[in-house]
């Protein structure tokens, strides 16, 4: 049993505090969005306050006192993931960016026709889609990891996959619809075997598991602030320093120049070579914030704890009468997806809702899993460290009364 007191980091929390439809919140909606601690609050409070200003550019006080903050966040982000430097970590607005910038940069710099790209079955449409326009523009082609019933990646079936044609990988660490662990780092190890460089989205890694970059060896890795209890609209994209020095600027502006002339503009260095404009200043000292909450619960505590309450939830929901959990990967984290009996994920999620409980309904923006699965869709219940086993029982009996009522 974990020591973790959920009860007590709850208070931190000042939404998990509101009631909905008179009832007490009960938040599982997780996987879409976290909620945000005080703290974090805290500190876009002062920022706006106390140091707003624009970054990189003025030499009076409060422009110096924005920058050293924004920069301080850098290398909190840096320290967090474990990237050799501050220039390996971008911000962007989310995974989503971080996704479609190495596709915009790596990719139409590198790839042409016949070359493969692989991406999994279980991947978020971000994942995909950005890979897809790759392919329109250059003739690419994308290929996909298949999946067995639980909801794994098939790893032979990856080995099969790469030949002297495949230029690209890039897999989701973490299943938002189904909470699969993939096995990331065998992916890598093998890919680089064929020197081929991997992407992780990170979107859903980040707030449950440890993360070293080096470890891992990826190449690029993304994640959203949005998912690790900070604000929204602000993520990182962390790319070893050769892939990052090779590419191509994304977007063009202020900031991300060393010299503007009609006739030839030469780039800033790394990392603010892919920060034109003037970035999200307040949110990447949340996010900042953000990361130091966590690391002072410790993201193995927060691990430990997270699992003992899926194990605890998949147990409870298997009890209920026609229930199918999707997503049984061996490893997994943090997710409970489920379909019961002939009802609607929609209707259900309804009546959850009258009862103060969020959940999301729907495909999880992963359409072709659905397919894979032959479903509409599911419910998901996506668990943060500060949900408890009480809530559970709540969502246990909440879902057990529409059952009954959507006979
Ligand atoms: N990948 C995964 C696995 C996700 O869960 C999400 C968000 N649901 C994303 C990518 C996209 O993240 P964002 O919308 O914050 O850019």
């Amino acid at each position: 049993m974990s020591t973790f007191d959920a009860e007590k980091i709850r208070m931190d929390f000042p939404i998990l505090q509101l009631k909905i439809n008179g009832k007490p919140l009960v938040y599982f909606d997780n996987a879409a969005t976290t909620q945000k601690p005080q703290a974090v609050i805290d500190s876009l409070i002062k920022y706006y306050s106390e140091i707003n200003s624009n970054v990189h550019r003025g030499v009076h006080f409060l422009s110096e006192k924005a920058t050293n903050a924004y920069e301080a966040a850098r290398k909190t982000v840096q320290k967090f993931i474990n990237a050799s430097k501050p220039e390996e970590i971008v911000f962007v607005r989310g995974t989503t960016e971080g996704i479609n910038l190495v596709s915009n940069t790596y990719g139409l710099k590198n790839l042409k026709e016949g070359d493969e790209i692989i991406v999994s079955t279980l991947e978020h449409h971000s994942n995909i889609v950005p890979w897809q326009m790759l392919c329109e523009r250059t003739g690419a082609k994308l290929k996909i990891i298949p999946i067995n019933k639980k909801g794994e990646i098939i790893f032979d079936e990856f080995k099969i996959l790469v030949t002297d044609k495949t230029k690209f990988v890039s897999v989701a660490y973490i299943s938002n619809s189904l909470g699969t662990i993939n096995p990331v780092k065998k992916i890598i190890d093998y890919a680089h075997s064929n020197n081929i460089p991997v992407m992780l989205d990170g979107a859903q890694a980040v707030q449950h598991t440890k993360i070293d970059v080096r470890d891992l060896d990826c190449d690029f890795f993304a994640f959203s602030g949005h998912k690790i209890y900070g604000p929204t609209g602000i993520g990182v994209l962390y790319g070893k320093e050769k892939f990052l020095e090779a590419m191509p600027p994304y977007q063009g502006g202020g900031d991300m120049i060393k010299n503007v002339s009609f006739e030839k503009t030469t780039y800033n260095d790394l990392p603010y070579k892919f920060e034109a404009g003037t970035p999200n200043i307040a949110g990447s000292i949340g996010l900042a914030a953000a990361l130091n909450y966590v690391s002072d619960l410790g993201i193995d505590n927060v691990a430990k704890y997270e699992h003992e309450l899926l194990d605890y939830g998949t147990k409870k929901m298997l009890e209920i009468e026609d229930m199918r959990i999707i997503g049984t990967a061996d490893e997994k984290a943090s997710v409970i997806s489920f379909l019961v009996g002939k009802t609607h994920p929609y209707d259900v999620g309804t009546l959850l809702d009258q009862l103060g409980i969020a959940v999301r309904t729907g495909v999880h923006c992963t359409e072709p899993l659905m397919n894979f699965f032959k479903i509409p869709g599911t419910v998901r219940a996506s668990l943060a460290f500060y949900n408890t086993k009480d809530e559970i029982d709540l969502l246990v009996k909440a879902v057990q009364r529409a059952q009954t009522m959507l006979l």
